[in-house]
């Protein structure tokens, strides 16, 4: 059975109640969740589910299910096993989350700084970083971190947009991740758009306002194979 992914349409529900519809070797499933899957180089969520006695049950990360479109909310090891159709009450690591939309975005702004196809990236709580095809001689960090910093000043709303797999084939410009192609055959693909600055597929959580990364720092450069030159960075306060 498929979750309903709630952070779809409000990346900033921090607490909401769902249904156990299955437990399986790879967690519980909902039938919706708060709570990011594994996926698109970001790492699933943390928190807690808490049962109607008012016992709390840690989620140590979430990943996709084993149906189509399932989730599986991993509980740490030892937990009581619940039964499907028990009522829960889910509690995200807001922190931790938040931490993660700040980064995710901030990588969108990266991929408009450095402009060349995008080979591997990885969204973390203290680090970021995107993989570039691109001659190494083109990257400066000052260069990137200043001219990222600028883009954060403008303080953008982002939007989220759906469009049809058709009219993403028509525009295959819009992708700009080598390695993984959105999904298609659901009929239709969410982008992220930063107006003005970007557009393109992703299923991620992002900030509502590009001003809310505050800030980032390119932290390093470097040569990880002819496709790859790694950029890493940090966010600053
Ligand atoms: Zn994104």
């Amino acid at each position: 059975m498929s979750t309903q992914l709630l952070f779809r349409d409000d990346a900033y529900l921090k607490t909401a109640t769902a249904t156990v519809t299955a437990v399986t070797d790879k967690g519980v499933e909902l039938d919706q969740t708060i709570f990011y899957a594994t996926g698109g180089g970001q790492p699933g969520d943390h928190g807690v589910v808490v049962r109607q006695n008012g016992e709390r049950l840690s989620v140590v990360d979430t990943r996709k299910g084993e149906g189509l479109g399932s989730i599986a909310h991993v509980l740490a090891p030892g937990s009581v096993r619940l039964e499907v159709g028990e009522p829960l009450v889910l509690e995200l690591d807001w922190e931790r989350r938040y931490a993660l939309m700040r980064m995710h975005t901030a990588l969108h702004l990266l991929s408009c700084v450095v402009v060349a196809p995008v080979s591997g990236g990885n969204v973390g709580v203290d680090k970021g970083r995107l993989d570039f095809d691109i001659d190494m001689s083109l990257l400066d960090a000052e260069k990137i971190t200043r001219e990222a910093s600028a883009l954060i000043a403008r303080g953008v709303d982002t939007r989220t947009v759906w469009i049809t797999d058709e009219e993403l084939d028509a525009k295959p410009e819009l992708v700009k991740t080598m390695s993984v192609q959105p999904p298609r055959g659901a009929g239709r693909v969410r982008l992220l758009e930063i107006p003005g600055i970007d557009l393109q597929p992703c299923g991620g959580t992002h900030v509502r306002n590009i001003g809310e990364i505050k800030g980032l720092v390119v932290t390093k450069i470097k040569n990880e194979g002819k496709r790859n030159r790694r950029v890493e960075i940090a966010l600053v306060e």
